[in-house]
């Protein structure tokens, strides 16, 4: 066994990593333990074909009139592109009328407002609940609840959902999100390949099991996914029944993205957007030629992505290339090269995506958030009150436990 750490943080993700930083600013001694072989965790951008960034998690840069990242992004001179995001768009109305884009909207609009209305009265009931019974656009509604919540209405909180804050404003990074967030934080080194296994807390100071043997710290922030906190992968002596209980109650839903390289890209609109089809929840959401460039990336959510995902490798791959072939026509397949697929359902060090409370459940990311004993604090995305599943919020919360782990260590001697 090593000597004490002043704090041992549990994964090096946004929130773990931030935290490590604001701690070893203060002057703490830090020692950061990853499951991974590689930082950032659901913040990942790699390259393909040795030039393009593409992000295989967090790509959009949220709520940028209020995110904590942005003045650190400018600062570090990394290029944000401003243009607005395109989600809500048909590219070319495309199988998808002006009108009906309008009704559509119209309906979105009106079921939001329903659910805010809800809110108001203290209702935590499915969101789905809240649905025009045999509405027409229900289930395209539901296909973007999908890439928004990372599951379908029927599994989301109307407090928890209403509570999410949302300025409207977005924009991406250049070189990838990942990438920023790794830049921001090089002057972390984590220990790799390091799972914790076990955290006794009976007495001070708390000893940690990982791959790479025992360690003691005097204080642990532990940031990892809440499902696998839900499934007990860290066994905590005396066990924490409601900090499993809170996590299960904040499952992380799916989200996977498939990418293709375009041959002919001068056919399809440069920062394009099409929802593959507009009757059904179980579609992909496609951005055509992000920045300019020739690929395109496939947004999958919700039951849809889950059942791809168990269907096994390039199942969401084909998805993809059927919804695009009958929307753009029998010649797309032939002009788009597959490039890459995620697999964030399946990661072992994941098992998902980000968030969402289940109906009734929107309390559990306070219960979560607590401190145990002055010794264990949790961090992460899901902690987040209200900019839960998000970059910025997972980094916020790690802040927020730094700070909460200062309050207790005294100052080092100088
Ligand atoms: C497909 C997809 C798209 C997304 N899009 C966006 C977006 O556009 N904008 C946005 O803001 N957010 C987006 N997100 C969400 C965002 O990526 C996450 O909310 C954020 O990165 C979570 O950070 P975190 O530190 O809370 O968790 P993580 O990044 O998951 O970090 C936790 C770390 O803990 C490690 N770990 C797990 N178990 C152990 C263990 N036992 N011991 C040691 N280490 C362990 C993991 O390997 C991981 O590195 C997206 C996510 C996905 C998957």
């Amino acid at each position: 066994m090593q000597g004490v750490f002043d704090v041992a943080i549990v994964g090096a993700g946004a929130a773990g990593l931030t935290a490590a930083l604001e701690l070893t600013n203060a002057g703490r001694s830090v020692v950061i333990l990853e499951a991974r072989e590689r930082a950032g965790g659901r913040a990942h951008t790699f390259i393909a074909l040795g030039e393009i960034p593409l992000d295989a998690g967090c790509g959009w840069v949220h709520s940028v009139d209020r995110n904590v990242l942005v003045p650190l992004i400018e600062d570090a001179g990394l290029a944000l592109e401003k243009s607005a995001a395109n989600w809500g768009r048909q590219s070319g109305d495309q199988g998808f009328s002006a009108a009906e884009q309008k009704a559509f909207a119209e309906a979105y609009e009106a079921f939001d407002a329903r659910l805010a209305a809800a809110a108001l009265k203290n209702v935590d009931a499915p969101a789905s609940d809240f649905f025009e019974p045999g509405d027409r656009w229900n289930g395209l509604i539901d296909a973007v609840s999908s890439y928004y919540n990372g599951a379908e209405y029927d599994r989301v909180s109307v407090l928890d959902y209403a509570a999410y804050v949302d300025t409207g404003m977005n924009w991406r990074l250049k070189q990838g999100y990942g990438a920023a967030v790794a830049a921001l934080t090089a002057s972390v080194a984590p220990r790799f390949s390091c799972a914790v296994t076990a955290i006794d807390h009976r007495s001070a100071p708390v000893r940690l099991e990982t791959e790479q043997g025992p360690l003691a710290a005097r204080t642990v922030i532990i940031t990892v996914p809440t499902n696998l906190l839900a499934k007990e992968r860290i066994v905590f002596s005396p066990a924490l029944p409601d900090k499993i209980e809170a996590a299960a109650r904040l499952p992380l839903g799916r989200a996977e993205k498939a990418f293709f390289y375009l041959d002919k890209p001068e056919e399809l609109p440069v920062e394009g957007h099409f929802f593959g089809r507009i009757d059904r929840a179980a579609t992909g959401s496609y951005h055509t030629r992000p920045f300019g460039r020739p690929y395109l990336e496939a947004y999958l959510g919700g039951r849809n992505a889950e059942d791809l995902i168990r269907e096994g490798k390039g199942a969401l791959t084909a998805f993809a290339l059927d919804e695009l072939s009958e929307l753009l026509g029998s010649s797309f397949r032939r002009r788009a090269q597959p490039l890459a697929e995620t697999e964030w359902g399946r990661d072992r060090w994941a098992l998902g995506a980000y968030s969402h409370a289940l109906p009734g459940h929107a309390a559990a990311r306070g219960a979560l958030a607590a401190p145990v004993a002055e010794r264990l604090f949790f961090a992460g995305e899901a902690t987040h009150p209200f900019f839960f599943s998000t970059v910025h919020g997972a980094w916020e919360s790690g802040l927020r436990a730094a700070h909460e782990v200062l309050a207790v260590l005294p100052a080092p001697i100088l």
